[in-house]
């Protein structure tokens, strides 16, 4: 089609027009919400305080939560989502038993029919939980799954998967399929050393496998949720960010690797660790880059 420059003028801004009222209704909506409230569309956002970034979905059919963070930022959340929906939340979902995604299903627990997570997942935030005081303050799941489980939410649908050991042992990733975004929880940290203890049951071995495999499962227009992020703004990113944080587990291990077949101890390679394409990487608590070679040396000992 060829257009006159009259009519290029007028098609450009009437795009531009609509892209700006698109944008300006969503600004509004968010602002109606609160604090830490960005939506993607209508009826899908995240929500960010203190934690665990946080996905939610609301519409007239269904309603979905994924991860809680702690009971003060959970109600603020539930606060928000109320003047979207007086429905209970069907689903809450979460990523890995780690208090920044679930000490705030206690709080939600009032409000949501299910929570959902993988079975390791349930049984590690049992394990670290159990028993005494610090159990009175815990909601756990009431539906778990192994590697796989579908959820419906009328107009939505969410794909639960758990393939492989990551950050913990008990790592599920949610699909939202027809707003085309993906939770990752912690199996992502975009631009940060990650957290990551052996204790927990993960690994960085499959680590990388579990990213692999979600980087050829979904095409290059998939939003991905993170759960933790050096910028506040890329909380929501792409599969470069998954084959990114790929990148710095597979040169840790590589690193690890060469330097305990050359007869160094553990302590001696956590004084020395530098990672080429990560130098001045952002740690999310002082010292985890040495942390995070300690538990590389560990796990290549096993
Ligand atoms: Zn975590």
């Amino acid at each position: 089609m060829l257009l006159t420059r009259r009519d290029f003028i007028k098609s450009t801004s009437i795009l531009a027009g609509g892209i700006l009222l698109g944008a300006s209704k969503l600004s509004a909506l968010q602002q109606d919400l609160g604090k830490g409230f960005k939506l993607i569309n209508d009826n899908i956002g995240i929500f960010t305080e203190r934690g665990g970034t946080i996905l939610w979905y609301v519409s007239k059919e269904g309603a979905a939560i994924v991860d809680s963070q702690f009971p003060d930022s959970a109600k603020n959340l539930m606060d928000g989502l109320k003047k979207k929906t007086s429905r209970k939340i069907d689903f809450l979902f979460n990523t890995h038993h780690h208090a920044d995604h679930t000490a705030g299903n206690f709080y939600l627990k009032d409000f949501v029919n299910t929570i959902a997570a993988n079975e390791n997942c349930a049984r590690l935030q049992k394990e670290k939980n159990g028993g005494g005081e610090k159990d009175k303050t815990q909601a756990y799941p009431n539906f778990t799954f192994k590697e796989h489980s579908s959820f419906d939410l009328g107009k939505e649908r969410v794909e639960a998967y758990h393939y492989f050991p990551g950050h913990t042992g008990g790592d599920s990733i949610y699909h939202f399929v027809n707003s085309n975004v993906v939770h990752m929880g912690d199996l992502v940290f975009n631009g940060l050393c990650p957290y990551f203890f052996i204790t927990d049951e993960g690994s960085f071995r499959t680590w990388i496998k579990f990213l692999d495999k979600v980087h050829g499962q979904f095409p290059n227009d998939t939003k991905f949720i993170f759960g933790h992020s050096a910028d506040p703004e890329k909380v929501i990113g792409t599969r470069d960010d998954l084959a990114k944080m790929k990148n710095y587990i597979a040169q840790l291990l590589d690193y690890v690797e060469k330097e305990k077949s050359a007869g160094k101890t553990k302590e001696q390679i956590s004084a020395s660790i530098s990672l080429a394409d990560f130098k001045g990487y952002v740690e999310p608590r002082p010292g985890m880059l040495k942390t995070n070679a300690e538990m590389a040396y560990e796990e290549l000992s096993r």
